[in-house]
Protein backbone atom coordinates (compact mmCIF):
# COMPACT_ATOMS: atom_id res chain seq x y z
CA UNK A 1 0.00 0.00 0.00
CA UNK A 2 1.46 3.54 -0.67
CA UNK A 3 2.35 5.49 2.51
CA UNK A 4 0.24 9.00 2.50
CA UNK A 5 0.44 12.59 3.94
CA UNK A 6 -2.02 14.49 5.18
CA UNK A 7 -1.23 18.05 4.32
CA UNK A 8 -2.94 20.55 6.74
CA UNK A 9 -3.45 24.09 6.46
CA UNK A 10 -2.06 25.41 9.88
CA UNK A 11 -4.11 28.62 10.76
CA UNK A 12 -7.51 25.93 11.03
CA UNK A 13 -5.96 22.56 11.81
CA UNK A 14 -8.24 21.58 9.04
CA UNK A 15 -6.49 18.77 6.51
CA UNK A 16 -6.24 20.55 2.99
CA UNK A 17 -5.36 16.93 0.61
CA UNK A 18 -3.91 13.48 1.37
CA UNK A 19 -1.00 12.83 -0.98
CA UNK A 20 1.01 9.89 -1.71
CA UNK A 21 4.59 9.94 -0.31
CA UNK A 22 7.00 9.38 -2.41
CA UNK A 23 9.00 5.93 -2.13
CA UNK A 24 12.97 4.91 -2.17
CA UNK A 25 12.44 3.30 -5.43
CA UNK A 26 10.52 6.36 -6.87
CA UNK A 27 13.33 8.51 -5.55
CA UNK A 28 15.45 5.73 -7.34
CA UNK A 29 13.35 6.31 -10.85
CA UNK A 30 13.32 10.13 -10.92
CA UNK A 31 17.29 10.01 -10.41
CA UNK A 32 17.79 7.66 -13.05
CA UNK A 33 15.37 9.66 -15.37
CA UNK A 34 17.13 13.05 -14.47
CA UNK A 35 20.05 11.33 -15.32
CA UNK A 36 18.76 10.36 -19.02
CA UNK A 37 17.80 13.81 -19.09
CA UNK A 38 21.37 15.80 -18.62
CA UNK A 39 22.67 15.10 -21.81
CA UNK A 40 20.14 16.56 -24.05
CA UNK A 41 20.09 19.86 -21.97
CA UNK A 42 23.64 20.21 -21.30
CA UNK A 43 23.99 20.36 -25.29
CA UNK A 44 21.17 22.48 -25.71
CA UNK A 45 22.10 25.81 -26.83
CA UNK A 46 22.79 28.61 -24.51
CA UNK A 47 20.31 30.60 -25.55
CA UNK A 48 17.50 28.33 -25.63
CA UNK A 49 18.10 27.09 -22.52
CA UNK A 50 18.33 30.93 -21.36
CA UNK A 51 14.67 31.35 -23.15
CA UNK A 52 12.74 28.19 -21.63
CA UNK A 53 14.06 29.88 -18.28
CA UNK A 54 12.36 33.14 -18.98
CA UNK A 55 9.29 30.97 -20.42
CA UNK A 56 9.13 28.83 -17.20
CA UNK A 57 9.27 32.69 -15.45
CA UNK A 58 6.57 33.93 -17.25
CA UNK A 59 4.09 30.91 -16.83
CA UNK A 60 4.89 30.90 -12.87
CA UNK A 61 4.47 34.73 -13.27
CA UNK A 62 0.78 34.21 -15.10
CA UNK A 63 0.14 31.68 -11.91
CA UNK A 64 1.41 33.90 -8.95
CA UNK A 65 -2.09 34.45 -7.19
CA UNK A 66 -2.73 30.79 -7.37
CA UNK A 67 0.77 29.50 -6.49
CA UNK A 68 0.70 32.26 -3.36
CA UNK A 69 -3.50 30.96 -2.76
CA UNK A 70 -1.56 27.47 -2.29
CA UNK A 71 0.96 29.12 0.33
CA UNK A 72 -1.26 30.90 2.47
CA UNK A 73 -3.06 27.06 2.77
CA UNK A 74 -0.22 25.05 2.83
CA UNK A 75 2.22 26.70 5.25
CA UNK A 76 0.10 29.59 6.98
CA UNK A 77 1.86 32.48 5.41
CA UNK A 78 0.18 35.72 4.95
CA UNK A 79 -0.98 37.05 1.43
CA UNK A 80 1.70 39.69 0.99
CA UNK A 81 4.50 37.10 1.94
CA UNK A 82 3.08 34.35 -0.29
CA UNK A 83 2.68 36.62 -3.39
CA UNK A 84 6.27 37.94 -2.65
CA UNK A 85 7.67 34.29 -2.29
CA UNK A 86 5.90 33.50 -5.68
CA UNK A 87 6.82 36.56 -7.37
CA UNK A 88 10.93 35.61 -6.25
CA UNK A 89 10.76 32.37 -8.08
CA UNK A 90 9.76 34.16 -11.14
CA UNK A 91 12.58 36.60 -10.16
CA UNK A 92 15.28 34.29 -9.96
CA UNK A 93 14.18 32.39 -13.02
CA UNK A 94 14.54 35.62 -14.63
CA UNK A 95 17.99 36.40 -13.51
CA UNK A 96 19.36 32.88 -13.82
CA UNK A 97 18.23 32.71 -17.39
CA UNK A 98 21.10 35.42 -17.82
CA UNK A 99 23.61 32.62 -17.02
CA UNK A 100 23.30 30.05 -19.56
CA UNK A 101 25.12 32.84 -22.14
CA UNK A 102 27.67 34.24 -19.56
CA UNK A 103 29.24 30.64 -18.11
CA UNK A 104 32.42 32.22 -18.67
CA UNK A 105 35.73 30.29 -18.64
CA UNK A 106 39.35 31.79 -18.70
CA UNK A 107 42.33 31.68 -20.73
CA UNK A 108 45.57 32.23 -19.04
CA UNK A 109 48.55 33.01 -20.04
CA UNK A 110 50.86 29.67 -20.47
CA UNK A 111 54.25 28.92 -22.18
CA UNK A 112 53.91 26.77 -25.39
CA UNK A 113 50.04 26.84 -25.84
CA UNK A 114 46.89 28.03 -25.04
CA UNK A 115 45.15 27.34 -21.55
CA UNK A 116 41.41 27.73 -21.42
CA UNK A 117 38.78 27.00 -18.47
CA UNK A 118 35.46 25.74 -18.87
CA UNK A 119 32.55 25.46 -16.26
CA UNK A 120 31.17 22.50 -16.61
CA UNK A 121 27.49 20.92 -15.27
CA UNK A 122 27.99 18.40 -12.79
CA UNK A 123 24.60 16.20 -13.96
CA UNK A 124 22.27 15.50 -11.82
CA UNK A 125 21.82 18.04 -8.59
CA UNK A 126 19.37 17.10 -5.52
CA UNK A 127 17.79 19.95 -3.59
CA UNK A 128 16.21 19.71 -0.56
CA UNK A 129 13.86 22.43 0.88
CA UNK A 130 12.11 22.91 4.45
CA UNK A 131 8.96 24.22 5.06
CA UNK A 132 9.09 27.67 6.31
CA UNK A 133 9.94 29.42 2.76
CA UNK A 134 9.17 26.45 0.63
CA UNK A 135 9.25 28.49 -2.64
CA UNK A 136 12.43 31.09 -2.74
CA UNK A 137 13.92 28.33 -0.88
CA UNK A 138 13.02 25.59 -3.86
CA UNK A 139 13.66 28.46 -6.75
CA UNK A 140 17.33 29.68 -5.27
CA UNK A 141 18.31 25.57 -5.66
CA UNK A 142 16.73 24.57 -8.92
CA UNK A 143 17.00 27.97 -11.38
CA UNK A 144 20.98 28.83 -11.11
CA UNK A 145 21.59 24.88 -11.35
CA UNK A 146 19.47 24.62 -14.44
CA UNK A 147 20.83 27.71 -15.58
CA UNK A 148 24.30 25.99 -15.05
CA UNK A 149 23.00 22.71 -17.88
CA UNK A 150 22.26 20.34 -14.82
CA UNK A 151 19.14 18.61 -14.20
CA UNK A 152 17.41 18.50 -10.49
CA UNK A 153 15.68 16.65 -8.30
CA UNK A 154 13.83 18.32 -5.46
CA UNK A 155 12.58 17.01 -2.30
CA UNK A 156 9.94 19.80 -0.73
CA UNK A 157 9.49 19.40 3.17
CA UNK A 158 6.47 16.60 4.45
CA UNK A 159 4.46 19.65 5.77
CA UNK A 160 5.05 22.09 2.63
CA UNK A 161 4.76 19.97 -1.23
CA UNK A 162 1.98 21.52 -2.78
CA UNK A 163 3.73 25.05 -4.09
CA UNK A 164 6.35 22.92 -5.29
CA UNK A 165 4.30 19.69 -6.95
CA UNK A 166 2.77 23.00 -8.82
CA UNK A 167 6.05 24.39 -9.90
CA UNK A 168 7.16 21.12 -11.06
CA UNK A 169 3.93 21.34 -13.38
CA UNK A 170 4.54 24.55 -14.65
CA UNK A 171 8.04 23.83 -15.58
CA UNK A 172 6.54 21.15 -17.95
CA UNK A 173 3.82 23.72 -19.11
CA UNK A 174 6.97 26.32 -19.97
CA UNK A 175 8.18 23.85 -22.15
CA UNK A 176 11.19 22.62 -19.64
CA UNK A 177 11.74 18.54 -21.30
CA UNK A 178 10.53 15.97 -18.80
CA UNK A 179 12.95 14.97 -15.99
CA UNK A 180 14.99 18.45 -16.13
CA UNK A 181 12.88 19.66 -12.69
CA UNK A 182 11.70 16.53 -10.97
CA UNK A 183 9.82 17.44 -7.48
CA UNK A 184 9.73 13.97 -5.77
CA UNK A 185 7.77 14.85 -2.29
CA UNK A 186 8.41 12.04 0.36
CA UNK A 187 10.24 11.41 3.73
CA UNK A 188 13.84 12.91 4.24
CA UNK A 189 14.56 9.77 5.81
CA UNK A 190 13.43 8.07 2.74
CA UNK A 191 14.21 10.09 -0.47
CA UNK A 192 16.43 13.12 1.31
CA UNK A 193 18.79 10.40 2.17
CA UNK A 194 18.46 9.16 -1.12
CA UNK A 195 19.72 12.03 -3.03
CA UNK A 196 22.79 12.00 -0.07
CA UNK A 197 23.58 7.85 -1.22
CA UNK A 198 22.65 7.43 -5.08
CA UNK A 199 25.74 7.82 -6.97
CA UNK A 200 24.51 9.67 -9.61
CA UNK A 201 23.81 12.66 -7.71
CA UNK A 202 26.64 14.66 -8.37
CA UNK A 203 25.70 17.75 -5.72
CA UNK A 204 23.06 18.09 -2.73
CA UNK A 205 21.81 21.28 -1.58
CA UNK A 206 20.16 21.38 1.52
CA UNK A 207 18.01 24.20 3.57
CA UNK A 208 17.23 22.96 6.70
CA UNK A 209 18.38 22.36 10.09
CA UNK A 210 21.82 22.12 11.33
CA UNK A 211 21.28 18.83 12.90
CA UNK A 212 20.22 17.38 9.66
CA UNK A 213 23.17 19.59 7.58
CA UNK A 214 25.23 17.96 9.49
CA UNK A 215 24.37 14.40 8.82
CA UNK A 216 24.03 15.71 5.19
CA UNK A 217 27.78 16.65 4.98
CA UNK A 218 28.82 13.29 7.27
CA UNK A 219 26.63 11.69 4.40
CA UNK A 220 27.99 13.26 1.15
CA UNK A 221 31.67 12.69 2.36
CA UNK A 222 31.32 9.13 1.59
CA UNK A 223 31.59 9.51 -2.09
CA UNK A 224 33.49 12.92 -1.86
CA UNK A 225 29.89 14.39 -3.00
CA UNK A 226 29.57 18.29 -3.34
CA UNK A 227 26.96 19.69 -0.31
CA UNK A 228 25.69 23.45 -0.05
CA UNK A 229 24.20 23.88 3.43
CA UNK A 230 21.91 26.55 4.16
CA UNK A 231 21.11 26.13 8.28
CA UNK A 232 20.14 27.17 11.59
CA UNK A 233 20.44 30.97 12.87
CA UNK A 234 20.28 33.02 15.63
CA UNK A 235 21.05 36.85 14.38
CA UNK A 236 21.31 39.33 16.12
CA UNK A 237 19.94 43.58 16.38
CA UNK A 238 21.82 45.93 17.32
CA UNK A 239 20.28 49.03 18.30
CA UNK A 240 23.15 51.54 19.31
CA UNK A 241 22.17 54.39 21.77
CA UNK A 242 22.63 56.78 18.30
CA UNK A 243 19.99 55.52 16.54
CA UNK A 244 16.97 56.21 15.64
CA UNK A 245 15.31 54.47 18.16
CA UNK A 246 11.73 54.92 17.25
CA UNK A 247 12.72 53.50 13.44
CA UNK A 248 14.50 50.64 15.38
CA UNK A 249 11.58 49.93 17.55
CA UNK A 250 9.34 50.14 14.82
CA UNK A 251 11.03 47.62 12.57
CA UNK A 252 12.01 45.04 15.34
CA UNK A 253 8.71 43.42 14.85
CA UNK A 254 9.09 42.37 11.55
CA UNK A 255 12.83 41.59 11.43
CA UNK A 256 11.79 38.88 14.23
CA UNK A 257 7.97 37.76 13.78
CA UNK A 258 7.66 37.68 10.31
CA UNK A 259 6.67 34.12 9.07
CA UNK A 260 6.03 34.25 13.23
CA UNK A 261 9.27 33.87 13.34
CA UNK A 262 9.92 30.59 11.21
CA UNK A 263 12.84 32.44 9.65
CA UNK A 264 16.26 31.36 9.80
CA UNK A 265 17.45 35.24 9.30
CA UNK A 266 15.41 36.47 11.98
CA UNK A 267 16.57 38.71 14.43
CA UNK A 268 15.50 36.49 17.39
CA UNK A 269 18.19 38.62 19.71
CA UNK A 270 18.04 42.10 19.77
CA UNK A 271 21.28 43.74 21.58
CA UNK A 272 20.71 47.50 22.84
CA UNK A 273 23.25 50.09 24.12
CA UNK A 274 22.35 50.38 27.90
CA UNK A 275 21.76 53.93 27.98
CA UNK A 276 19.02 53.62 25.43
CA UNK A 277 17.42 50.37 26.64
CA UNK A 278 14.69 51.33 28.72
CA UNK A 279 13.46 53.92 25.51
CA UNK A 280 13.52 51.51 23.40
CA UNK A 281 11.60 48.95 24.95
CA UNK A 282 8.66 51.42 25.79
CA UNK A 283 8.88 51.81 22.22
CA UNK A 284 9.25 48.38 21.23
CA UNK A 285 6.10 47.11 23.58
CA UNK A 286 3.54 49.23 21.82
CA UNK A 287 4.90 48.11 18.50
CA UNK A 288 4.87 44.63 19.53
CA UNK A 289 1.37 44.34 20.73
CA UNK A 290 -0.02 46.48 17.41
CA UNK A 291 0.90 43.65 15.35
CA UNK A 292 -1.93 42.02 13.46
CA UNK A 293 -1.53 38.44 14.33
CA UNK A 294 -4.71 36.81 11.94
CA UNK A 295 -5.75 34.17 9.65
CA UNK A 296 -3.75 34.50 7.16
CA UNK A 297 -6.71 34.47 4.55
CA UNK A 298 -7.39 38.08 5.60
CA UNK A 299 -5.32 40.37 3.58
CA UNK A 300 -4.35 42.61 6.62
CA UNK A 301 -2.76 39.42 8.54
CA UNK A 302 1.06 40.88 9.34
CA UNK A 303 1.69 37.31 10.94
CA UNK A 304 0.34 33.83 10.72
CA UNK A 305 0.49 30.62 12.53
CA UNK A 306 3.30 28.30 13.00
CA UNK A 307 3.30 25.50 11.40
CA UNK A 308 2.49 22.41 12.57
CA UNK A 309 1.57 21.35 16.74
CA UNK A 310 5.06 19.93 16.92
CA UNK A 311 6.52 23.73 16.20
CA UNK A 312 3.69 25.23 18.20
CA UNK A 313 4.83 22.63 21.32
CA UNK A 314 8.96 23.01 20.58
CA UNK A 315 8.34 27.14 20.74
CA UNK A 316 6.09 26.95 23.49
CA UNK A 317 8.37 24.90 25.78
CA UNK A 318 11.14 28.04 25.25
CA UNK A 319 8.36 29.98 26.58
CA UNK A 320 7.90 28.24 29.66
CA UNK A 321 10.96 28.40 30.69
CA UNK A 322 11.02 32.75 30.81
CA UNK A 323 9.13 35.20 32.02
CA UNK A 324 7.44 37.07 29.32
CA UNK A 325 8.08 40.46 29.41
CA UNK A 326 5.63 41.72 27.28
CA UNK A 327 3.23 39.76 23.97
CA UNK A 328 1.05 40.99 21.57
CA UNK A 329 -2.62 38.83 20.50
CA UNK A 330 -3.41 35.59 18.31
CA UNK A 331 -6.44 34.29 17.45
CA UNK A 332 -8.03 31.49 19.42
CA UNK A 333 -9.32 28.37 18.70
CA UNK A 334 -8.00 25.86 16.34
CA UNK A 335 -4.71 26.27 14.31
CA UNK A 336 -0.64 26.46 15.83
CA UNK A 337 -1.55 29.90 16.97
CA UNK A 338 0.99 32.11 19.67
CA UNK A 339 1.60 35.40 20.26
CA UNK A 340 4.25 37.55 19.42
CA UNK A 341 6.72 37.33 22.51
CA UNK A 342 9.26 39.36 24.31
CA UNK A 343 11.65 38.35 26.65
CA UNK A 344 14.18 40.48 28.25
CA UNK A 345 17.83 38.20 29.31
CA UNK A 346 20.49 38.89 31.49
CA UNK A 347 22.26 35.54 31.41
CA UNK A 348 24.16 34.57 28.19
CA UNK A 349 23.75 30.91 29.10
CA UNK A 350 19.73 30.94 29.15
CA UNK A 351 18.50 28.54 26.55
CA UNK A 352 16.43 30.98 24.49
CA UNK A 353 19.04 33.12 24.05
CA UNK A 354 21.28 30.26 22.43
CA UNK A 355 19.35 28.18 20.55
CA UNK A 356 17.07 29.15 17.66
CA UNK A 357 13.71 28.88 18.67
CA UNK A 358 12.12 29.06 15.57
CA UNK A 359 9.21 30.90 16.22
CA UNK A 360 7.88 34.54 17.15
CA UNK A 361 10.18 35.08 20.09
CA UNK A 362 12.66 37.31 20.65
CA UNK A 363 15.29 38.04 23.15
CA UNK A 364 16.06 41.51 24.71
CA UNK A 365 19.53 42.18 26.40
CA UNK A 366 21.33 45.60 27.09
CA UNK A 367 25.58 46.02 25.80
CA UNK A 368 27.89 48.19 27.49
CA UNK A 369 29.84 49.47 24.40
CA UNK A 370 31.03 48.69 21.10
CA UNK A 371 32.74 45.87 21.56
CA UNK A 372 30.90 44.18 24.06
CA UNK A 373 28.01 43.89 21.46
CA UNK A 374 30.37 42.69 18.70
CA UNK A 375 31.68 40.31 21.35
CA UNK A 376 27.39 39.04 22.80
CA UNK A 377 26.70 39.09 18.90
CA UNK A 378 29.68 37.08 17.93
CA UNK A 379 28.93 34.34 21.19
CA UNK A 380 26.46 32.01 19.14
CA UNK A 381 27.46 28.72 17.46
CA UNK A 382 25.42 30.60 14.22
CA UNK A 383 26.10 33.12 11.99
CA UNK A 384 23.89 33.90 9.69
CA UNK A 385 22.82 37.41 9.07
CA UNK A 386 22.37 40.23 11.30
CA UNK A 387 21.14 44.30 11.63
CA UNK A 388 23.04 46.94 13.10
CA UNK A 389 21.34 50.54 14.13
CA UNK A 390 23.10 53.61 14.16
CA UNK A 391 23.43 57.17 12.63
CA UNK A 392 27.44 56.37 12.95
CA UNK A 393 27.84 55.18 9.25
CA UNK A 394 32.02 53.92 10.17
CA UNK A 395 30.44 52.38 13.58
CA UNK A 396 27.52 50.60 10.58
CA UNK A 397 30.93 49.43 8.41
CA UNK A 398 32.74 48.17 11.55
CA UNK A 399 30.03 46.68 13.40
CA UNK A 400 29.15 44.96 9.85
CA UNK A 401 32.47 43.89 9.51
CA UNK A 402 33.23 42.66 13.06
CA UNK A 403 29.73 40.13 13.45
CA UNK A 404 30.80 36.51 12.08
CA UNK A 405 27.42 36.35 9.67
CA UNK A 406 27.20 36.11 6.67
CA UNK A 407 24.41 38.91 5.55
CA UNK A 408 24.10 42.55 7.54
CA UNK A 409 22.00 45.29 7.15
CA UNK A 410 22.92 48.66 8.55
CA UNK A 411 19.58 50.61 9.61
CA UNK A 412 17.34 47.92 7.70
CA UNK A 413 16.79 44.40 8.37
CA UNK A 414 17.39 43.02 4.39
CA UNK A 415 18.71 39.71 3.76
CA UNK A 416 17.96 38.11 1.07
CA UNK A 417 17.71 39.19 -2.74
CA UNK A 418 18.09 37.15 -5.52
CA UNK A 419 21.25 38.88 -6.86
CA UNK A 420 23.38 39.39 -3.82
CA UNK A 421 24.96 36.49 -1.89
CA UNK A 422 23.31 34.78 0.68
CA UNK A 423 25.02 32.56 3.10
CA UNK A 424 25.98 31.46 6.69
CA UNK A 425 29.14 31.73 8.60
CA UNK A 426 29.80 28.88 11.37
CA UNK A 427 27.11 26.47 11.91
CA UNK A 428 24.98 28.38 9.77
CA UNK A 429 26.58 26.96 6.16
CA UNK A 430 28.42 26.27 3.87
CA UNK A 431 28.68 28.14 0.59
CA UNK A 432 26.81 30.33 -1.29
CA UNK A 433 23.20 30.92 -2.89
CA UNK A 434 21.86 33.69 -5.70
CA UNK A 435 23.77 36.64 -6.35
CA UNK A 436 26.02 36.43 -9.71
CA UNK A 437 28.13 33.11 -8.75
CA UNK A 438 25.52 30.77 -7.59
CA UNK A 439 25.56 29.23 -11.25
CA UNK A 440 29.13 28.42 -10.60
CA UNK A 441 28.35 26.47 -7.79
CA UNK A 442 26.99 24.08 -9.84
CA UNK A 443 29.03 23.34 -12.32
CA UNK A 444 33.16 21.76 -12.20
CA UNK A 445 36.44 24.35 -13.73
CA UNK A 446 37.93 22.43 -15.88
CA UNK A 447 41.24 23.43 -16.97
CA UNK A 448 42.13 22.38 -21.00
CA UNK A 449 45.84 23.00 -22.18
CA UNK A 450 46.16 23.13 -25.84
CA UNK A 451 49.88 22.88 -27.47
CA UNK A 452 50.72 25.53 -30.10
P1 LIG B 1 14.77 19.94 8.68
O1 LIG B 1 16.24 19.86 8.74
O2 LIG B 1 14.01 19.11 9.64
O3 LIG B 1 14.24 19.50 7.24
C1 LIG B 1 14.67 20.15 6.08
C2 LIG B 1 14.48 19.23 4.90
O4 LIG B 1 15.37 18.12 5.06
C3 LIG B 1 13.08 18.64 4.77
O5 LIG B 1 12.74 18.54 3.42
C4 LIG B 1 13.25 17.26 5.38
O6 LIG B 1 12.32 16.33 4.89
C5 LIG B 1 14.65 16.91 4.93
N1 LIG B 1 15.31 15.88 5.76
C6 LIG B 1 15.05 15.55 7.05
N2 LIG B 1 15.84 14.54 7.44
C7 LIG B 1 16.63 14.23 6.38
C8 LIG B 1 17.67 13.28 6.17
N3 LIG B 1 18.06 12.44 7.13
N4 LIG B 1 18.28 13.27 4.97
C9 LIG B 1 17.91 14.13 3.99
N5 LIG B 1 16.93 15.02 4.12
C10 LIG B 1 16.29 15.10 5.31
O7 LIG B 1 14.41 21.47 8.79
P2 LIG B 1 12.97 22.14 8.82
O8 LIG B 1 12.43 21.92 10.19
O9 LIG B 1 12.17 21.73 7.65
O10 LIG B 1 13.34 23.69 8.60
C11 LIG B 1 13.71 24.52 9.63
C12 LIG B 1 15.21 24.70 9.66
O11 LIG B 1 15.69 25.17 8.41
C13 LIG B 1 15.64 25.76 10.65
O12 LIG B 1 16.76 25.32 11.39
C14 LIG B 1 16.03 26.95 9.77
O13 LIG B 1 16.94 27.84 10.34
C15 LIG B 1 16.58 26.26 8.59
N6 LIG B 1 16.57 27.17 7.42
C16 LIG B 1 17.74 27.69 6.97
C17 LIG B 1 17.74 28.57 5.90
C18 LIG B 1 19.02 29.17 5.37
O14 LIG B 1 19.01 29.61 4.24
N7 LIG B 1 20.10 29.17 6.10
C19 LIG B 1 16.56 28.91 5.28
C20 LIG B 1 15.38 28.36 5.77
C21 LIG B 1 15.42 27.47 6.85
Amino acid sequence: MTATHVVINPATAAPVVELPLASLADADAAIEAAHAAFPAWRAMPPGERAALLRRFAAVVDAHLDELAELEVRNAGHTWGNARWEAGNVRDCLNYYAGAPERLFGRQIPVPGGVDVTFHEPLGVVGVIVPWNFPMPIAGWGFAPALAAGNTVVLKPAELTPLTAIRLGELALEAGLPEHVLTIVAGKGSVVGERFVTHPLVQKVCFTGSTEVGKRIMAGCAEQVKKVTLELGGKSSNIVFADADIDAAAASAPYAVFDNAGQDCCARSRILVERSAYDEFLSKLQPAVEGLRVLDPSDESSEMGPLISAGQKASVSEYLDEVDVAFAGSAPGGPGFWLPPSVVTVDDPATRIWREEVFGPVVAVMPFDDEADAVAKANDTEYGLSGSIFTTDLGRGLRVARAVEAGNLSVNSHSSVRYWTPFGGYKQSGLGRELGPDAPMAFTEEKNVFIAH
